[in-house]
């Protein structure tokens, strides 16, 4: 680090080093603190303190966990100017000063990392606090935390001692409390007196002492530094480096540090800390959400171990309604927050998630961060401060991931079956969208039955970060406390997962592995259904359901995407019923219907039998009479296709399997297709055999079938043109576009089109028409064509990219075989991702950008989309979108994740 870089940026007194820019270097919690305290605008009342940067913790890990030159030096004149602002001292006797170390990083880890509070307490300094504040109540208290969370975090955590289940210091520690509770018959911390409090602080230090074998430190400073190391190990913890995974957060961020004043929530009842949102982060609601406790310090409030009180009516539940709300508690202090969560909405056009305290009626802000919330929750706010004029469109659009979308599309517990069934228990409904699994009792159960295949709720007394991973794995999270700031609201929300907390109703007993609830014993592995959205659960397997289509803020959502984007969106659509539900989620077209489609499936028996007729016919003119049978069968279904997306550009495939796929391999269906061709078994048997190939997929499909047999195309293109100047006759405005597939040169288009055109003369003619409109092109899904697309787009009108064979044959991956490798490639990082989901722009990419490179430099306006499964990935649609072509197309349901991701594209 060079020599003059600044290392501690001080925050406090209406101004500030940094500001909120500086995420990366003072993480987000450090840059938001500075924000807070310094910009014009806000100047909030944030207690002062400093914070360390994220090239700090970089350093320290680069250089053996040592601390760069200069550091203590800048600490402690950063500590001067702290003591100076509130009037107090660092380990004064008198005045003593106490401060929080805190980490934060520049993407919130909420709990993954460390923090200690009452950093500074010490004999000398705790007789002071006891004099200043006559409360030895209070004093005691803070120590008594002070110890827990020192010895914990720094003393245990930090030498990288790893204790046994249940065992660890700050277990141990909280024994000694519930037996002081038990002793004294109170189930409330705030029930134990100063003299309780004193003695197990004494307790407390002997068992530090015996536990871990070393004195509880007395010099403030030693405890400051060793708060400060533990931060920055703490970013290497288990918790931290496991979210970082899930995450996708970089190792080398690093987490920053922050040093600030303590105040005080638990100085008696004039004092109090709480948790809110500016919006509500379950549904959106431009609402004033959030909870305090009095009497209490701010991890009171996020570990759930009391239930919060509402800070105002509208945050009311089942659970605390009964409880005062701040509003009528401090209707002064609720004003001052009202108004400073007005300005903090002005100020950072988002959703604000803020902790605040009231130390002896002063109220301080904590923290502010840019909410986490669930999807419905995100696309509800969005669209509203659209509205507000808070923020534009663009904005809008990058406000909602495509997996916040995805949630909104999710499905939810019938109805139907919600209506018969009486709730088991009603909890807060923490995360929306239903869920159905199999109960499950630990983290570790819940990731190992996820592995083996199973669907299952994770139920807790309350999670903390050490479960997360099994939270990640489960459908739904189910707590019995905790509110819905807890620990497993936050992250469930953040995930968009179903959850339900505060179920106090539950009664867990973990070593049985069983649940009590309304008069039922459930145990591991019985089968639970969470209403998320509000708050039931219920006993069973309910069916689930999707709901989407009637989602009316979804709708008003989606329209602002379009409003942005450049990309059109059409869907991969094989029948009339999907093309109608795609054009209900915004279709505007159809890019790849797959003609053989008709042969599989409901209905398909009689179309497949003289299909089987055709590709048995040995002359030219049995096909041609096989052909002519199954002319009206692929004629209907085009038609009732085009019908369903009139109006719009609908691309017909003409067929591309390999034949030989269509062969039956049941004997009464040999049999009947032998009579029906008037040949014996024997001669069919032959056939069949001349039909098998060693490699199919590169063997006799796509256009060459259309090559040996140009009556196969003949008949379909006619189906085509019959299909769509029927239409045309009945005012109905159609734009069939045909596309020939596996095509690798130019010449193989030439024959085609001759077929197309001569075809299309004879169709006019029949139908006395002038014209019908339609396009003639090509699949791009041989690595050769996207080489060879110029002269491809002398004969091709458009291109469509089919990523699903391009990758195949770029990579000569089999895309039906990739599961005996593909895990392998990606654990060992061989490749970053699956390349049949997200297209390998390196690879993949160049072929396609060279594609419409070639072929728009000989046909300007050459029309060009993509039709392989990564038409519905987002990346692959950002990509899409750069390298300039006219649209996607993906599957019915992804069509409105498209227009979101086409439009974040155009965004970018
Ligand atoms: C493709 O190859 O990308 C494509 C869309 O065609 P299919 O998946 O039918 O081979
Ligand atoms: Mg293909």
């Amino acid at each position: 680090m060079a020599k003059k870089k600044k290392m501690v940026y001080f925050f406090g007194g209406g101004r500030a080093d940094g500001n909120g820019k500086m995420k990366e270097l003072l993480g987000g919690k450090g840059a938001n603190l500075a924000e807070m305290a310094g910009h014009k605008d806000l100047r909030l009342p944030v207690p002062p303190g400093f914070t360390i940067t994220t090239e700090v913790c970089t350093y320290f890990y680069k250089n053996k966990r040592r601390y760069p030159k200069g550091l203590k030096e800048e600490v402690e004149k950063n500590l001067k100017k702290v003591e100076q602002l509130m009037g107090r001292g660092f380990g004064d006797e008198n005045k003593p000063l106490l401060v929080s170390v805190r980490s934060g990083a520049r993407r919130s880890m909420p709990g993954m990392m460390e923090t200690v509070l009452n950093v500074g307490l010490t004999e000398k300094t705790l007789k002071g606090l006891i004099k200043e504040t006559g409360n030895e109540r209070f004093a005691y208290d803070a120590y008594r935390r002070l110890i827990t969370m020192y010895s914990d975090v720094v003393m245990e955590k930090a030498a990288g001692i790893e204790p046994e289940e249940g065992r660890g210091i700050r277990r141990q520690l909280e024994q000694i409390m519930e037996e002081v509770k038990k002793e004294k018959g109170v189930k409330d911390d705030t029930e134990l007196d100063g003299e309780d409090l004193k003695r197990l602080c004494v307790e407390y230090k002997k068992k530090v002492k015996e536990v871990l074998n070393k004195d509880f430190p007395d010099d403030p400073y030693e405890q400051l530094w060793g708060g400060i190391a533990a931060v920055f190990l703490s970013w290497n913890g288990k918790r931290a480096v496991s979210y970082r995974r899930i995450e996708n957060i970089p190792d080398e961020w690093g987490t920053a540090v922050n040093v600030q004043a303590m105040v005080f929530g638990n100085m008696g009842n004039d004092s109090a800390t709480g948790v809110a949102f500016t919006r509500n982060p379950a549904n959106g609601e431009n609402e004033f959400y959030g909870e305090y406790l009095v009497n209490a310090q701010g991890e009171d409030v996020v570990a759930g171990i009391r239930t919060p009180a509402p800070i105002n009516s509208y945050s009311a539940s089942e659970h605390n309604k009964d409880l005062v709300t701040l509003e009528d508690y401090m209707p002064d202090i609720y004003k001052q927050l009202c108004d400073i969560r007005r300005r903090l909405e002005k100020h950072y056009r988002d959703m604000q998630d803020i902790e605040f305290t009231i130390e002896k009626g002063k109220l301080y802000m904590l923290q502010c961060r840019v909410g986490k919330r669930n999807g419905p929750a995100s696309v509800k706010m969005a669209v509203d401060m659209l509205k507000e004029k808070l923020i534009d469109a663009k904005t809008v659009v990058m406000r909602v991931t495509p997996e916040q979308l995805d949630e909104l599309l999710h499905p939810i517990l019938d109805p139907k079956e919600e209506l018969r069934t009486r709730p088991l228990a009603k909890g807060l409904p923490a995360g929306p969208g239903g869920a159905v699994g199999q109960i499950v009792f630990t983290a570790k159960d819940a990731v190992e039955w996820k592995s083996s295949g199973k669907k299952v709720i994770l139920v807790r007394e309350e999670t903390n970060p050490e479960d997360v991973e099994g939270m990640r794995a489960a459908e739904a999270i189910l707590t019995a406390r905790g509110g819905m700031t807890s620990h497993a609201a936050l992250v469930a929300r953040g995930w968009g997962k179903c959850c339900i907390v505060g179920c106090g109703s539950l009664l867990i007993d973990i070593d049985k592995k069983e649940l009590r609830v309304d008069g039922r014993v459930l145990k591991e592995g019985d089968w639970l259904s969470l209403n998320g959205t509000k708050g039931y659960v219920y006993e069973g397997r309910f069916k689930m359901m999707d709901v989407s289509q009637e989602n009316k803020l979804l709708e008003a959502f989606l329209k602002v995407c379009d409003s942005v984007r450049r990309l059109k969106i059409r869907t991969n659509a094989d029948t009339p019923e999907d093309a109608r539900r795609a054009r209900l989620f915004g279709a505007e077209g159809i890019g790849l219907f797959r003609t053989e489609h008709m042969f599989y499936g409901k209905g398909s028996e009689e179309p497949l039998f003289k299909l089987r007729k055709m590709i048995i016919s040995k002359t030219k003119e049995e096909r041609i009479s096989a052909l002519r049978e199954l002319f009206e069968h692929v004629k209907a279904d085009i038609k009732s296709t085009l019908e369903a997306m009139e109006g719009l550009p609908v691309t017909i495939r003409l067929l591309d399997p390999p034949l030989h796929e269509f062969v039956p391999h049941q004997e009464d269906q040999l049999k009947s297709l032998a009579d029906s061709l008037g040949i014996s078994m024997d001669e069919l048997e032959k056939r069949a055999v001349s039909l098998r190939e060693a490699n199919p997929m590169m063997g006799h499909r796509g256009v060459r079938l259309g090559i040996t047999y140009p009556e196969v195309t003949e008949m379909q293109v006619r189906a085509i043109f019959e299909a769509s100047a029927e239409l045309l006759k009945a005012h109905k405005k159609v734009y069939p576009e045909i596309m020939i597939p596996v095509v690798c040169d130019k010449n193989e288009l030439i024959k085609q089109k001759l077929i197309v055109e001569q075809v299309y003369k004879e169709v006019l003619k029949k139908y006395n028409l002038k014209s019908i409109p339609y396009l003639f092109g090509t699949m791009i899904e041989i690595p050769r064509a996207a080489l060879v697309a110029g002269k491809i787009a002398e004969v091709a009108e458009f291109f469509s990219f089919g990523t699903n064979d391009l990758t195949q044959m770029g990579f000569g991956f089999s895309r039906d075989d990739i599961a005996g490798f593909l895990p392998d490639y990606l654990k060992e990082n061989i490749l970053p991702t699956d390349p049949f989901q997200t297209i390998d722009q390196e690879g993949i990419g160049e072929l396609i950008k060279i594609g419409i490179e070639r072929g728009r430099k000989i046909r300007k306006g050459l029309k060009v989309g993509i039709c392989g499964e990564h038409g519905g990935d987002p990346r692959s649609i950002e990509f899409c979108h750069r390298v300039g072509m006219d649209y996607v197309s993906c599957s019915p349901f992804r069509v409105p994740i498209a227009r979101l991701a086409a439009a974040q594209a155009a965004v970018k």
